[in-house]
């Protein structure tokens, strides 16, 4: 794809300096979104909310984010075409997906303000780039071994040390594209499922938690960290966030700085969730860098001073950041299309609780795995609010 030179007033990728035009864009102007899910969605509500107009970019048809949006333009992400005449209406480009391919992004960062830079989601879309690039910076996560396409996936195993996790390069998320390997007996399964893919070999981490922040920055370089979540996993897909995280505070302080200093370090404009394990002796590795809100900070919208999304609307926009200070413990809850195996769920027995509030995409398909919304649940301290959680989620279905 050709290069297109960039905007003489944005600095380039990681690394340099803070990226700054000086001037704001403020309510009535157009923000562009590249993906049409429900973080699209939630994004469009918080910048409706503040008088942006917002315009979604999604191949396909009636996406959530398209329902709260001012337009929605369905083509390939590919089509260069169909994406420079958005990026001609828009005053600001951000994304909510990851695997937006960073070419594309590359091809209109010249018609607009393109937030985060496309640099940016080029590293974080590949778990090759994403695990060299802490690396590189002297990041503290799980070592890991690359095996290429026409690697050998066996030998990979062996270098990285049972017990491991598989994970390929390109296009994972909630667990997908993955695979634990326990013993040996477990390497000629991997060896089938990964030979002629690019993979990540990571070290398997005997965790106590996971814990998660995200982080905004602003093109002026002000930088503010929401309170770290806790997040319980079923089936590799997020269940649970718990709000505070149940860690020592030294913990939550070490998982706060190094999302601060990643996101300084790679450049952020915008936001970006940042995923933790804490392991047993108290050591805290990045496990994984998603430059966008994130299901873990969902909580923000019910129990947070600022929500992730409005903050991702004042980031991109070049307004003053919003105080990230925690109103009550909470448990977010994410309402899976599971929850509909015997028909539609039971909302009644959530919205009959004072202390919840329940979030909907406007999904029309429930299939299993599927995120469809969330609830969240507050209370006085979190232990109460995770009791009440798991109660409430399970008259749902
Ligand atoms: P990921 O898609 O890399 O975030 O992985 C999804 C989930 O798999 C994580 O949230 C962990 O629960 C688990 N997992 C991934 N990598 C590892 C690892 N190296 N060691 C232990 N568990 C892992």
């Amino acid at each position: 794809m050709a290069k297109i030179p960039r905007r003489a007033d944005e600095k380039g990728p990681e690394g340099q300096a803070a990226v700054s035009t000086g001037r704001a864009i403020h309510p009535g102007k157009t923000i562009g979104v590249l993906g049409g899910g429900q973080l699209g969605r939630m994004l469009a509500q918080a910048a409706n909310r503040l008088g942006y107009r917002v315009q979604i970019y999604e191949p396909q048809e009636d996406c959530p984010a398209g329902a709260a949006a001012y337009r929605e333009v369905n083509a390939p992400y590919e089509d260069l075409a169909a994406l420079t005449d958005f990026a001609r209406e828009c005053d600001v480009i951000t994304f909510e997906f990851e695997n937006v391919p960073a070419a594309s992004l590359q091809a209109i960062e010249s018609l607009a303000l393109l937030r985060p830079h496309w640099n940016v989601l080029w590293t974080a879309q590949n778990r090759s780039r994403e695990k060299r690039w802490l690396r590189d910076n002297k990041f503290p996560h799980a070592k890991f071994v690359e095996v290429a396409a026409d690697g050998d996936v066996a030998a990979g195993i062996r270098e990285a040390g049972v017990p491991c996790v598989v994970k390929t390069a390109d296009f994972g998320y909630d667990g997908k594209g993955q695979l634990k390997v326990m013993g040996e007996a477990d390497i000629p399964a991997a060896v089938r499922k990964f030979t002629g893919s690019p993979v990540v070999i990571e070290q398997f981490v005997d965790f106590a938690c996971e814990v998660s922040a995200v982080v905004a920055r602003s093109p002026s370089a002000a930088v503010r960290v929401f309170p770290v979540a806790e997040n319980i996993h079923t089936n590799h897909i997020l269940d649970f966030s718990i709000v505070p995280a149940c860690v020592a505070p030294a913990v939550a302080a070490a998982a706060e700085k190094l999302a601060r200093l990643i996101a300084e370090k790679i450049n952020l404009v915008g936001v970006m969730g940042v995923e933790f394990f804490v392991t047993r002796s108290g050591e805290v590795l990045v496990n994984e860098l998603a430059p966008r809100t994130h299901n873990s900070g969902h909580w923000t919208l019910d129990a947070c001073m600022t929500s992730q999304f409005e903050q991702q609307v004042r980031a991109i926009c070049g307004l003053p950041l919003g105080a990230v200070t925690l109103l009550s413990p909470v448990v977010m809850v994410n309402i899976l299309g599971d929850a509909w195996a015997k028909g539609e769920p039971h909302w009644d027995a959530l919205l009959a609780q004072p202390n919840v509030r329940l979030h909907l995409y406007g999904k029309a398909e429930p299939r299993p795995g599927r995120k469809m919304g969330h609830f969240t649940v507050t209370a006085r301290d979190a232990d109460m609010a995770l009791e009440l959680a798991r109660k409430y989620q399970a008259r749902l279905g």
